[in-house]
């Protein structure tokens, strides 16, 4: 890795990743610049109480697919080489070790965003990248300030047409990116799966050829 990088991650379970997780880090990218994109899909994702679905490996590969071809955006398998609970605090702390000199920006929806209080080692993990919230349906950003009182200080509200103001705020600051992202989950794509109707706009061709090569949620 290049040092002195900016470096946007997005972590989540993918299962599958579909056309609203490269919309959201789509929009971060515009706005925030990132010289890389990492798409990190989770080994156990903490907030579950079931496992994923589909193996890390099929997640994994569904992911290299989704990003193929874009310059910069890249799967990465730190959370399942990892193994074990995939906390967030432990993927930053183990990045920022690999490259002091680079900033990490971590991308979440406004929904998990919404739930970061929760989050192992918060408040401390926001000292560790900056954080950058994608609007989703659902899920507003004046919800998230009111229930974020504390954090309001470090929030920085950024348009996809006008970045200036966000790439002129302090490290660590917290961007909320109004983005028009499609109200797609993964939920939605594995029930439409298993009832076998089609994928089409809701997730990239080559990952809906990919489910139903391997029959991953029939
Ligand atoms: P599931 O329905 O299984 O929870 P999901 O669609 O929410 O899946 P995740 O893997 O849980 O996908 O999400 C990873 C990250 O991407 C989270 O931070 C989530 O908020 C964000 N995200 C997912 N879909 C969207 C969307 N349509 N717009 C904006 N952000 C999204
Ligand atoms: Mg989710």
């Amino acid at each position: 890795m290049t040092t002195g990088s900016r470096i946007g991650l997005l972590g989540g379970t993918f299962d599958p990743i579909h056309l609203g997780h490269l919309a959201a880090a789509r929009a971060a990218d515009r706005v925030l610049r990132f010289d890389r994109l990492l798409f990190i899909p989770s080994n156990a994702p903490p907030h579950r109480p079931d496992s994923p679905r589909a193996s890390g490996y099929h997640r994994l590969r569904m992911t290299a697919l989704a990003v193929a071809g874009v310059p910069g955006w890249e799967a990465s398998d730190v959370e399942l080489a990892r193994g074990g609970a995939s906390y967030t605090f432990d993927t930053l702390t183990a990045l920022g070790e690999l490259e002091p000199a680079s900033q990490f920006f971590f991308i979440t929806g406004a929904d998990a965003f919404a739930e970061i209080a929760s989050w192992r080692r918060y408040p401390e993990l926001l000292e560790l990248a900056h954080f950058v919230v994608i609007a989703r349906t659902g899920t507003s950003f004046d919800r998230i300030r009111a229930r974020l009182p504390q954090l309001a200080v470090r929030m920085v509200a950024c348009d996809v047409g006008s970045p200036s103001a966000c790439l002129a705020a302090p490290f660590p600051s917290i961007f909320l990116i109004n983005a028009d992202t499609p109200d797609v989950s993964s939920t939605d794509v594995r029930r439409r799966a298993a009832a076998g109707e089609p994928l089409a706009g809701l997730v990239p061709d080559a990952v809906a050829g990919y489910i139903a090569e391997h029959q991953l949620y029939a």
